[in-house]
């Protein structure tokens, strides 16, 4: 256990230490428990922890105070350590209980973002992702570049080498568009056998370019055991905003959309570049 002379040092103990559960006198000299509750709250990673006061039984006020501060419980002074032993012991267990939840939900949360099968972002966390950087791209005026990715012939790929050889393939290729991105951008498995790319602060140029290096290194790509024969390709549309044809991520997912399938109708294996009417 750490000690601290007031509740100012209790405060700065805390905030370098992992700490399950505080005992805290109301009175202390410098900075009392009523005043270290108020700068605990002002931390929200402070805030699950618990706080057990100690008070003397005549300040019924402090208590009711203490309470409506967030402490957890209070022992009255001078009081029995079998008691203090209990309730520290309660405020432990409720403490684990909430840090277990905490993981469990953190694990969840990442699960929700996460197509299991090529384990990169999917079609929920793309939104989200979209969402905020094309109003960032807003604000700011800068440029925000959207790559639609679908493999060509795919159905051709399955029939052939059957389902599970198929998601191998999808794997490989979610690996090659995931590969050696930068910090901000995004790739995801928008559904079935096609994905995107999330390029912020890229413009249509730009975008091009690394859509057409997408499409060699999967065209390039050499799969191992029985698709050691096959060479996958596919089809990209690109569309950036701010464009005069684009309002939203609904209009931006769109026209990238519409330029894919341009790419498919003009042979497949292909970039196309929308360009605004
Ligand atoms: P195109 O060149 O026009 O894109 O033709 P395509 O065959 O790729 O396109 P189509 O949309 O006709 O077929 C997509 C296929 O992708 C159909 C579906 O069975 C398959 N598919 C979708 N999700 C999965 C998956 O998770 N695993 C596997 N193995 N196949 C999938
Ligand atoms: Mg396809
Ligand atoms: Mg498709």
């Amino acid at each position: 256990y750490l000690e601290a002379e007031d509740g100012l040092e209790a405060f700065k103990t805390l905030l370098g230490n992992p700490v399950d559960v505080v005992l805290c006198d109301l009175e202390m000299p410098g900075m009392d428990g009523l005043k270290f509750l108020g700068m605990r709250n002002s931390r929200p990673e402070l805030m699950h922890i618990p706080v057990i006061l100690l008070t003397g039984s005549e300040s019924r006020e402090q208590k009711v105070k203490g309470l409506e501060q967030g402490a957890s419980d209070y022992v009255v002074k001078p009081f029995d350590s079998e008691e203090l032993i209990a309730r520290v012991r309660v405020q432990l267990k409720l403490k684990r209980l909430q840090d277990d939840l905490k993981a469990q939900n953190l694990k969840l949360e990442k699960l929700s973002n996460i197509d299991p099968l090529t384990e990169i972002a999917n079609r929920r966390a793309l939104m989200r992702a979209l969402e905020s950087e094309s109003q960032r791209s807003e604000r700011r005026g800068h440029p925000l570049s959207l790559l639609m990715v679908d493999i060509d012939h795919f159905k051709k790929i399955n029939d052939r080498f059957g389902h599970q050889q198929g998601d191998l393939v999808l794997k490989a290729v979610a690996g090659a568009i995931n590969d050696g991105l930068r910090d901000y951008d995004l790739a995801a498995r928008f559904g079935g056998e096609e994905f995107t790319l999330m390029l912020p602060e890229t413009d249509l140029a730009r975008a091009a370019q690394v859509a057409e290096r997408v499409r060699a290194k999967i065209a390039g790509l050499r799969l191992g055991g029985r698709l050691g024969s096959l060479q996958v390709t596919v089809s990209l549309g690109v569309a950036s905003r701010p464009s005069p044809d684009i309002q939203n991520v609904d209009d931006l997912i769109r026209i990238a959309d519409d330029a894919l399938y341009e790419a498919k109708q003009e042979g497949r294996n292909r970039v196309v570049v929308a360009s605004s009417s």
